[in-house]
């Protein structure tokens, strides 16, 4: 199966997984549509969370 082996390149370099800039993972959505003060702060919230675990061990 070769039918998916072609990459897309941009300016010669391969593609990456989309930035976060770009994507909001949270909800996956274009940081440019919507209104994602909810996702900014659960991603905050998650951040957090992830500091405090890390401090703890
Ligand atoms: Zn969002």
């Amino acid at each position: 199966m070769t039918a998916f082996r072609r990459k897309t390149k941009i300016r010669g370099r391969p593609m990456g997984p989309l930035d976060l800039n770009v994507i909001f993972d949270i909800c996956n959505k274009s940081r440019a549509h919507g209104n994602h003060q909810k996702c900014s702060a659960t991603r905050k919230a998650m951040a957090e969370e992830r500091r405090a675990k890390e401090n703890k061990s």
